[in-house]
C-alpha cells in the first residue's frame, strides 16, 4: 500500500493564528453587529412603525375629528399619526380595538385650534394630541454609529480575509504577509520512518548511516577533529525513495527533522526566499542536531548560466551558499537534499564543504524489488505470494512504482470481494499500471481482433524462434486504456545488466514481429505496428550512436544523454552529413531484422494459423500454452 506517513509531516506553513481562532472572532464580532443594528433601529423608528397603519388623506383626517372619532393625535416628523377605536370589540381586553391611521402634516395653522376645540365632543371623550420631538442622539453615540462602526466592520472583515488567505498559502498570503511575521517552518520531533521501512538500497544506507552515528554521537567525532560532511546530496530516478530515505535517517538519528521542497523558497518577491532560508537556519541551530531536507533542490539550485536570470532563485541559492558556509559543521545540523537532476545542479553546490556526499539511488535490481515487495506487501493481507515471478515482472520499475503496483492489487482483490491479496492480483496490476486498465466495453469486429492475434502471435513466435530472447509470458487481445489492443509479455528469467549486440538485433526482430505477420499472413499492413516501429527505432539508433555497435563508426560517441534520470532523450554530437548516415544505418539495421522476422513466420504458416485461432478463442494465453501448441 503506498505510505502516507509523509502526508502528515511535511513543514507546515500554517499562520501564527489558526484559523479556527479567527473565527471565533468573526462570530461574535457579527453577533455584536447584530445586536447593535437591533438597538439602532428601535432608536431611530418608535413603536407606531411596527403597527399595521393605513395612510389617509388630510380631509379624511379633518374630518374624523371634526366627527369626533380621534381618540389620540401625535405628529412626528412631518406626519401625523392617529388612532381612532373601532366596532371591533377586543376579545381578551372586552374594549373596542383600535386603527392606526397617518396623514401628511399640512401647513395648517388652525390645526391646534380644532383640535382643542374638538376636545370633548363626541362619543370617545378627550383626544390627546403631542407633537413627538425626535430624540437626538448624543453627538458621541453619532460619531461611534457613523464611523466607528463601519470602520471596525471593515477592519474585521479584511483581517478575516487576510488569514483565510494565508492559511491557504496563495501567492496574496505571502503578499499580505510581506513585512510581518514570517511562517513559520515547524521541525517535525518525531520521525517514525526508519531504514527498516527502506528496501534495498544498501549503498544509499550505509553512506547514510554515518551520518546518523555522528548525530547520535557528535563528541566521539569532535574529539578527533573529524567534521562531518555538512551536507549529502541523494540524486535518483524519481520513485527511488530518496525522500523517503531521508526521512528514515532522521528516524533514526532520533532528531528533529526539518523539510522542506526547494520550490518553497522560490516567492515572488525577490530576497523573499533568501529571509526563508536564513529563517530556516536559524531554526535549525536552535535545534541542534537536526537535519534540514531540501526536497527538489533543483528547483533553487540550478545552475546559474547567466542566460536567463532570475534574480529571486538566484538570491535564494546564494544565501543556502552563505548559511552552509557559515555555520559550523561540528555543531549537529546535517543537510540532506534531493534531486532527479543533478547534471543541473550549480557546480558550487558540490564543491566540498556543502553537499560533498553524492548518495546515488538507482532503479532497484531483482533482488532490490524483491525486498520493496516485501515491505509493501507487510501492509496487506496476501495468500501466499510468488515473489520472485513478480519481481522478475516488474523490471525497470521503481520502488514507487511497485509499492503502486502492491495497492492496484489490494484494490483489486476488495473488487473480487475477496479477502486477501493472491499473486494473480499481483499480475494483473502490473499490466494495469503498465498498460492501463482493460476496457471491456470496446467494441472490436471480428476482422479486427483476427488481426490483433494475428500481430501478437507475430511478436510471440519471432521471440520464440530466436536463441536468447525472454520467455513468453502471456499474450493477450484484451484491449487496455492505454490504448493497446493487445501486446505480448516476455519476462526474463534473472536480471540482466547487459544486453549485448546479439540481443539487441533479436529485440528489434521481435519488435517488427507483428507487422510481419501481418504481411505474411494477412496480406496487409495496419497502423497498429507504430508502437514498435517506435521502439525498434530507438533501439536500433541507441546502437549507432550510443553503443558503439556499428561497423562504421565503432566507438564513437555520436550521442550525449541529457537527463539521465527523467527522459531518456539524447542530442546529437555529429555533423549533418554524420547524421544523415546514421539514419542509413539506423535503417539498414531494421530492414535486416524485418526480413529475418519474416521469414521466420512464413516457415511457421500453419502454425500461426492454430495459435492465431487458439488466442482469440481464449483472448489471453499464458507462455506454456503458447509454447505447448508451438512444440506439439
Ligand atoms: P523519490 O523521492 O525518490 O521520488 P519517494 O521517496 O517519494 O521517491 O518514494 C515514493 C514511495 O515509493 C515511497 O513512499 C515508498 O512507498 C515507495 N518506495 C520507493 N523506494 C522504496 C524503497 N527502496 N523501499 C520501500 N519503498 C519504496
Ligand atoms: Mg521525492
Ligand atoms: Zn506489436
Amino acid at each position: 500500500m503506498a505510505e502516507n506517513n509523509q502526508e502528515n509531516n511535511k513543514i507546515t506553513d500554517k499562520p501564527d493564528i489558526g484559523l479556527n481562532k479567527s473565527n471565533k472572532n468573526i462570530w461574535s464580532s457579527l453577533l455584536g453587529t447584530l445586536v447593535l443594528l437591533l438597538l439602532f433601529n428601535w432608536l431611530l423608528f418608535p413603536k407606531l412603525t411596527r403597527k399595521s397603519v393605513e395612510v389617509t388623506d388630510y380631509n379624511t383626517f379633518i374630518s374624523m375629528i371634526n366627527e369626533g372619532k380621534v381618540k389620540e393625535v401625535s405628529i412626528y416628523q412631518g406626519n401625523i399619526n392617529y388612532s381612532s377605536e373601532t366596532e371591533n370589540i377586543n376579545q381578551l381586553t372586552k374594549k373596542p380595538e383600535i386603527k392606526f391611521y397617518r396623514t401628511g402634516k399640512m401647513d395648517d395653522p388652525d390645526l391646534v385650534n380644532r383640535l382643542i376645540e374638538a376636545n370633548g365632543q363626541g362619543e370617545n371623550g378627550k383626544i390627546s394630541f403631542t407633537e413627538i420631538i425626535p430624540k437626538q442622539n448624543s453627538p458621541m453615540v453619532n460619531f461611534l454609529l457613523l464611523w466607528i462602526l463601519p470602520g471596525l466592520l471593515l477592519y474585521l472583515g479584511a483581517s478575516y480575509m487576510m488569514k483565510s488567505m494565508k492559511g491557504k498559502g496563495g501567492l496574496t498570503g505571502n503578499f499580505m504577509s510581506f513585512g510581518e511575521n514570517r511562517q513559520k517552518i515547524f521541525a517535525e520531533n518525531e520521525v517514525k520512518t526508519t531504514f527498516a521501512d527502506v528496501a534495498g538500497q544498501d549503498e544509499a544506507k550505509d553512506s547514510l548511516m554515518e551520518i546518523v552515528d555522528f548525530l547520535h554521537n557528535p563528541g566521539k567525532y569532535a574529539s578527533i577533529g573529524a567534521s562531518l560532511p555538512k551536507g549529502a546530496l541523494l540524486v535518483g530516478p524519481p520513485g527511488t525513495g530518496k525522500t523517503l530515505i531521508a526521512r528514515a535517517v532522521a528516524g533514526e538519528a532520533k532528531v528533529p527533522f526539518f523539510a522542506i521542497s526547494g520550490s518553497e523558497f522560490v516567492q515572488m518577491f525577490v530576497g523573499m526566499g533568501a529571509a526563508k532560508v536564513r529563517d530556516l537556519f536559524n531554526q535549525a541551530s536552535q535545534k541542534a542536531p537536526c537535519i534540514i531536507f531540501i526536497d527538489e533542490i533543483d528547483a533553487i539550485g540550478k545552475r546559474r548560466d547567466g542566460m536567463v536570470s532570475n534574480d529571486e532563485r538566484e538570491q535564494t541559492l546564494n544565501q543556502l551558499l552563505t548559511e552552509m558556509d557559515g555555520f559550523d559543521g561540528k555543531k549537529g545540523v546535517v543537510i540532506l537534499a534531493a534531486t532527479n537532476r543533478p547534471e543541473s545542479l550549480d557546480k558550487a553546490l558540490l564543491r566540498p564543504g556543502r553537499f560533498d556526499r553524492l548518495v546515488r539511488m538507482e532503479l532497484p535490481d531483482l533482488e532490490g524489488r524483491k525486498a520493496i515487495l516485501e515491505v509493501h506487501l507487510r501492509k496487506v493481507r496476501h495468500d501466499e505470494i510468488n515473489v520472485n515471478l513478480i519481481a522478475r515482472a516488474t523490471a525497470g520499475s521503481s520502488g514507487a512504482e511497485i509499492a503502486n503496483i502492491v495497492n492496484e492489487a489490494a484494490l483489486r482483490s476488495v473488487r473480487m470481494g475477496r479477502e486477501s491479496v493472491t499473486t494473480a492480483d499481483l499480475e494483473e496490476s502490473i499490466e494495469t499500471v503498465i498498460a492501463g486498465a482493460q476496457r471491456k466495453g470496446k467494441v472490436i469486429s471480428d476482422k479486427e481482433k483476427r488481426t490483433i492475434a494475428c500481430h501478437e502471435i507475430g511478436h510471440a513466435m519471432i521471440a520464440a524462434k530466436q536463441n536468447g530472447s525472454a520467455p513468453i509470458h502471456k499474450i493477450t487481445i484484451i484491449p487496455r486504456t492505454s490504448g493497446a489492443l493487445g501486446y505480448t509479455m516476455q519476462v526474463d528469467s534473472g536480471e540482466q545488466n547487459l544486453m549485448s549486440r546479439d540481443e539487441m538485433l533479436n529485440r528489434i526482430a521481435t519488435l517488427t514481429g507483428g507487422r510481419a505477420a501481418e504481411e505474411v499472413i494477412l496480406k496487409t499492413v495496419t497502423t497498429g505496428a507504430s508502437n514498435d516501429i517506435e521502439q525498434a527505432t530507438r533501439l536500433a539508433r541507441a546502437m549507432v550512436t550510443r553503443y558503439g555497435m556499428s561497423e562504421t563508426y565503432g566507438m564513437m560517441a555520436l550521442e550525449t544523454v541529457n537527463n539521465p534520470y527523467l527522459s531518456n532523450d539524447a542530442s546529437l554530437t555529429c555533423s549533418a552529413e554524420t547524421a544523415a548516415e546514421i539514419d542509413r544505418e539506423v535503417q539498414k539495421i531494421i530492414t535486416t531484422q524485418h526480413e529475418k522476422a519474416r521469414s521466420i513466420i512464413r516457415e511457421n504458416e500453419a502454425k500461426m494459423n492454430e495459435l492465431t485461432d487458439f488466442l482469440l478463442k481464449k483472448e489471453t494465453i499464458s507462455g506454456e500454452e503458447f509454447m505447448k501448441i508451438l512444440l506439439a
